[in-house]
């Protein structure tokens, strides 16, 4: 069956997979959806007997229909390989009943890598497919953990350039050395003296800039994005929910066909939306459960049907969450409209006018499955902090708001339903505030020692990214105004 991605916004003609993953956004603004949410074609059974890989290929098959199975199995191989260290690409662990989905095992210790493998991959695939002779290049603006997952997926990927910026005052000292060490003739990082939304507006400019688009043409470049709207990153995202289940079947931990409940922290709302995928392809899922940290917009918004940015930007421990504008969430509003472009068109230009709107009662209904919930930075760390003490398993501040919001709707719905939390980080990428919810004697260590002290006490090996990094040469040592951006990245490209 073959799946055509359409825009959320505009009844305008559907595109093919590798046209979507090229385009990233649609040209009226709206996310592209598949026309259909294809089933598993294989048994859970089945897939239980099978490889991270392999369940990859037979989940990812049924998105990109018009990828040949060399084309994708090529893809696949080159992301799941070597750059993660276990096997099994995304192991289970069991504490205190509940099974922690470990999404962090990739290069840059962050569930990021899972999709940011292999995007690049997808996209050189694409471009190839659709017959573009043009370089790619890739522009990014982070606030931390995007940035250099996406740096280590595109390092070294021909006909590709990555061009990352970051405020040059706003990441954590573990997440800059992380980026100014990255290796690869083709990746460029830019610290710019301003925040993240000054990163941010500039590359956007630079996206919609059609004078600038014609010169990088002449040069054979053309711009394309890393995004996490971006299917190619949604996709892939699919894939561990459904390992995840087959993996507990296959353990003997499940019974055929028994339901299980999943805990997403939540940001951008792409990994919980790849759950609710998940679900719609067969996957017994009972309860998606979003957790958000004290920017709880979500969490107000299961509750009440009205999505309400209006309101203050809490910097919190899990910055990776801290966010206002769940971007993957108008994929859902579009489905609950009965995929009526008119009416989700409607409910965007009301959040980005009014800056909120509200749902039908109708529209509510069909949001059954989530719940919502918070946890304040006190419960985020009282978690890390007992976890630790009854059984030695160290978690990271933003899958510690997930355990919390967990607890907190066991405690007042008594379901005991089997359930799996998406493990989001290691701990190690954010060390000073784990350590700091174990003990506040640890706020004396430098970052490094931090580091030491979190692998004596928590009985895990330094992961090599921490370990790379640490006596690494800088690399990119380029800072710039953010008026200065366009020039830097014609000075990159030779375009001068
Ligand atoms: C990006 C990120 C999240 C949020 O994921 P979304 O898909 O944006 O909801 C949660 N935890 C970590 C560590 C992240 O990097």
């Amino acid at each position: 069956m073959e799946i055509l991605y359409k825009s959320t916004r505009s009844d305008s003609a559907p595109v093919s997979a590798s046209q979507a993953i090229l385009k990233g956004l649609a040209d009226d603004g709206g996310l592209f959806v598949p026309t259909q949410l294809p089933k598993l074609e294989l048994s859970l059974e089945e897939l239980s007997k099978m490889t991270y890989q392999e369940v990859a290929y037979e989940v990812m098959k049924l998105f990109l229909t018009d990828f040949t199975e060399e084309e994708l199995k090529s893809c696949i191989s080159k992301a799941y390989d070597s750059k993660f260290d276990v096997s099994e690409i995304a192991p289970l662990v069991e504490a205190e009943g509940v099974y922690y989905l470990e999404l962090f095992h990739g290069a840059t210790i962050a569930f990021k890598d899972m999709a940011l493998s292999i995007l690049p991959h997808l996209l050189t695939t694409s471009a190839k497919k659709n017959r573009i002779q043009n370089d790619i290049v890739i522009l990014t603006a982070t606030s931390g953990d995007t940035g250099k997952a996406a740096l280590a997926g595109f390092a070294g990927v021909e006909h590709t350039k990555i061009i990352v910026f970051y405020p040059k005052n706003g990441v954590s000292p573990i997440q800059e050395k992380q980026m100014v060490t990255q290796v690869g003739d083709n990746t460029h990082v830019v610290g710019i003296h301003g925040n993240f939304d000054d990163a941010q507006t500039g590359v956007k400019r630079l996206f919609s800039d059609q004078e600038f688009a014609k010169e990088m043409e002449k040069k054979g470049y053309q711009f394309s994005s890393a995004n996490s709207i971006n299917i190619g990153r949604l996709v892939p995202q699919v894939v561990y929910y459904v390992y995840a289940y087959a993996t507990l079947l296959g353990q003997g931990k499940l019974s055929d066909g028994e339901k299980i409940n999943v805990v997403v922290p939540t940001g951008n709302f792409g990994n919980i939306l790849a759950a609710f995928y998940a679900k719609n392809m067969g996957v017994p899922i009972d309860k998606l459960i979003c957790a958000s940290n004290e920017n709880k917009v979500l969490f107000d918004f299961f509750r009440t049907g009205t999505y309400d940015r209006k309101r203050d930007f809490i910097l919190t421990s899990s910055p990776s969450m801290d966010i206002l504008i769940s971007s993957n969430l108008e994929r859902l509003i579009y489905r609950i409209a009965g995929e009526d472009a008119d009416k989700n068109a409607k409910l965007m230009q009301s959040l980005s006018n009014e800056g909120e709107y509200t749902i039908t009662d109708e529209m509510k209904e069909q949001l059954e499955s989530f719940r919502g919930g918070y946890a304040s930075e006190q419960e985020t760390f009282d978690v890390i902090k007992k976890l630790y003490e009854d059984c030695g398993y160290v978690i990271d501040t933003h899958t510690a708001v997930a355990a919390a919001v967990y607890q907190k709707y066991v405690a007042k719905t008594g379901d005991t339903t089997k359930t799996v939390i998406a493990s989001t980080a290691s701990p190690f990428k954010f060390t000073r505030s784990v350590m700091h919810a174990i003990d506040g004697k640890y706020d004396a260590l430098s970052d490094f020692e931090l580091v030491d002290e979190l692998s004596r006490i928590g009985n895990v090996a330094v992961p090599g990214a921490i370990e790379e990094i640490r006596d690494a040469k800088v690399i990119h040592d380029t800072v710039c105004e953010k008026d200065e951006m366009k020039d830097v990245v014609k000075r990159f490209l030779g375009m001068e």
